[in-house]
């Protein structure tokens, strides 16, 4: 499908929980509050959504949160995209603390790839950023998704840790077949009060310990992530600078928050609630826990389809042309990162 600047939009992320096991400070601080589970999307509605996507010409799908795991049903979630007509490829990004206990079941259900979050490789740091002692368990898990072939990115955000710590990130491409990618904080939610790391600056200092590193032009992934590759390293490194280095005129991607909401641009509120569309204003029956989808009803159901499928081209046809980062005062985004899934 097409947005009216004639921009492919291909690619979906779907956060399933708004929940998650760490409380990364630029994310979800201690306090952050989850809505009731009967606001977040039912298994049979994220597929519903998906259905429609797919019909609308969304070929990748990324399984996001809070954290994707913690959610019981996640792995089942996976088989069932991966089985929508049109789906090509669904991957999922963690936090990699669940991931070891869950590696077999998304190996199952067909996962095509992972992406792991992980800022800095020191025990006391990442402590003091996501609130708990598990690196070890992330790094295992890391390990034992590359020895079994599944296609594995680091995600790192960008934070001001010195030197030594983007550069024991980068080895990690050295020893193991992992792309690292480093990621410009973005002032939304909580990320506002973590200035970005300038990624020209970063380039610049990678540059001058590896000045051999040379463009890799092959395809990684369907993002916006910019890759180097360094003589002698297993995985490439890559950049996604939202900040320094805006990419919005080949953006590809749409957005469904746990709750429904269907978002075009990161940077602004602009969507539809499609929550809206696929309960049609049922109200929460008295002591039900979570949202129960109709017996009998199915996720491709025509006429639900119709309706969500006016609802959605409606919306991506208004995508903003670019995300307004550089204009604090023009973002309309007040949600948290934990909501929108990244
Ligand atoms: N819990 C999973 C994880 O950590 O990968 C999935 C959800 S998390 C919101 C998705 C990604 O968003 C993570 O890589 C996280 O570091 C990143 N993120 C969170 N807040 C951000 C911000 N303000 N700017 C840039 N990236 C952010
Ligand atoms: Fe949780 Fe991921 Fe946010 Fe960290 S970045 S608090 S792991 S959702």
């Amino acid at each position: 499908m097409k947005d009216e600047w004639g921009r492919t939009i291909d690619y979906m992320r779907i956060s399933i929980t708004d929940r998650c096991n760490l409380r990364c400070r630029y994310c979800m601080p201690d306090g952050v509050k989850s809505v009731p589970r009967w606001e977040i999307l039912a298994l049979e509605e994220i597929e519903a959504a998906a259905v429609c996507a797919a019909g609308l010409g969304v070929r990748f799908l990324k399984v996001t949160g809070g954290e994707p795991l913690v959610r019981r049903d996640c792995c089942s979630l996976v088989e069932r995209l991966k089985k929508i007509p049109g789906i090509e490829k669904v991957t999922l990004t963690t936090n990699g603390v669940l991931l070891k206990e869950y590696m077999d079941r998304l190996l199952q259900a067909g996962i095509d790839g992972i992406n792991v979050s992980l800022d800095t490789l020191d025990p006391e740091q990442y402590r003091q950023i996501t609130g708990r002692d598990c690196l070890d368990e992330v790094l295992e898990a890391i390990g034992r998704a590359a020895s079994l072939g599944i296609p594995v990115k680091i995600n790192a955000v960008s934070l001001d840790l010195g030197d030594e710590n983007w550069q024991a990130l980068v080895k990690l491409g050295k020893e193991l077949p992992v792309d690292v990618r480093f990621i410009e904080m973005m002032p939304i939610g909580h990320g506002k009060g973590f200035p970005s790391v300038d990624h020209r600056e970063l380039f610049e200092k990678m540059h001058a310990v590896y000045p051999d590193m040379e463009p890799d032009s092959r395809r990684h992934g369907y993002g916006p992530a910019v890759y180097w590759r360094i003589p002698g390293f297993k995985g490439s490194v890559g950049f996604i600078s939202a900040m320094h280095g805006k990419f919005c005129a080949d953006c590809n991607r749409i957005r469904l928050t746990s709750q429904g909401y269907l978002k075009t641009c990161l940077c602004y509120e602009d969507g539809v609630d499609l929550r809206a569309i696929l309960r049609e204003g049922k109200n929460r029956p008295a002591g039900e826990m979570h949202y129960l989808w109709p017996a009998g009803m199915s996720p491709a159901d025509p006429a639900l389809q119709r309706r969500l499928r006016e609802a959605m081209e409606a919306a991506v046809s208004r995508k903003p042309k670019a995300h307004c980062f550089e204009r604090p005062q023009d973002i309309t985004e007040g949600a948290d990162m934990i909501a929108i899934g990244g």
